[in-house]
């Protein structure tokens, strides 16, 4: 669950496996994720990374467990008629290995109804799930902006055209497009997380870079906060006599969950932990997912299982001393191979 500035890597790594069975040719996909992060892992027990520098701080080992246990089980015990495409997906973190494979002809090679995916949450306990209908997770873009205006000396300011003070006026505008023009009822964020300028005391420099990110649960929202950056850019360095460019991408579209395919989901889930282990209603966040490409185009789902609390209640992902916890891959696999046997029932 991430989005930012990292070189492409491994993104073509992808393994689909299928398994057919019956007669039926309705097919679904399930999807899991299988890359690691960056993090040095502080862990001191047994099953801790091997390679120091890469661990799996998010989980996505686990995930690859449950869905190759399904596949397994499925495979042995063949209680089901249709087609199911277990999706092994590359480069979650940061370099979007969902949108490589979509945009490689995944759904072309492997043609689905629907497609499906889950995603461990520490803190949620052990043989629970959660889920919702509707956006789930944002889309996360990204925005370059340069403001260009002319470099003086700091005691001599109206020699020059200072980007500093035009830069720090632009970022407070930006903080009144989620507070001022989009609808109190839809999320959305805008984060400058960088303001690089300057290398003197006494030198007032010729430019400013601004970076940062946006996150919002609708498209329309994206639209509108990219249309108001660009008019407060235009007015506020137009104001003082200063130019800019901005590059605004859209680097994951918003994840959501689509309402049959949450019903699905929850009753498979239900049949595996009862209805008072299963929440329907989880608060969506503006974390960003990979998975929302692969559903771009297809109804589908993404869910969540409970990893627990941890040994000492610190383990969140992303954290050095996480840990995924092995206690949740038979709820995972059970619900995996349930939602098949549910979906593609042989008397059904
Ligand atoms: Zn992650
Ligand atoms: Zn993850």
């Amino acid at each position: 669950m991430a989005a930012g500035e990292t070189e492409l890597t491994g993104e073509r790594d992808g393994v689909v496996g299928s398994l057919s069975v019956g007669t039926s040719n309705r097919a679904i996909g399930l999807r899991a994720d299988m890359d690691a992060l960056d993090i040095l892992e502080e862990n001191e027990f047994e099953h801790r990374s091997t390679i120091d520098g890469k661990m799996h701080a998010c989980g996505h080992d686990g995930h690859t467990a449950m869905l190759l246990c399904a596949a397994r089980y499925l495979a042995e015990t063949r209680d089901f008629n249709g087609t199911v495409h277990f999706i092994f997906q590359p480069a979650e973190e940061n370099v979007a290995g969902g949108r490589v494979m979509v945009e490689e002809g995944l759904f072309e090679l492997f043609p689905v109804e629907a497609v499906y995916g889950m995603h461990n949450t520490p803190g949620l306990p052990i043989g629970q799930f959660a889920m919702q209908t509707g956006p789930s997770m944002a889309a996360a873009d990204m925005f370059f902006i340069e403001i260009t205006g002319k470099g003086s000396h700091g005691a001599h300011p109206h020699q020059g055209l200072d980007p500093i003070v035009t830069g720090a006026e632009v970022v407070m505008a930006f903080q009144r497009i989620v507070g001022r023009t989009v609808n109190p009822m839809d999320a959305a964020v805008v984060s400058v997380t960088q303001f690089h300028a300057g290398r003197a005391m006494n030198v007032i420099p010729e430019t400013v870079e601004i970076k940062g990110t946006c996150r919002a649960h609708l498209p329309e929202v994206q639209d509108r906060i990219e249309a108001r950056m660009e008019q407060i850019l235009k007015g506020v360095c137009e104001a003082h006599g200063l130019t800019y460019t901005l590059r605004y991408e859209r680097r994951y579209p918003p994840l959501i969950n689509t309402a049959d395919e949450i019903e699905k989901a929850a009753r498979a889930a239900i049949a595996v932990v009862g209805a008072e282990n299963v929440d329907t209603n989880l608060a969506p966040t503006m974390g960003a997912e990979d998975f929302a490409w692969m559903l771009q185009d297809l109804p589908g789902c993404y869910i969540r299982v409970g990893n627990g609390e941890g040994e000492d209640g610190g383990c969140v992902v992303h954290n050095p001393n996480y840990d995924f916890n092995d206690d949740a891959i038979v709820y995972g696999a059970s619900y995996w191979a349930t939602l098949v046997e549910q979906e593609f029932a042989v008397d059904g």
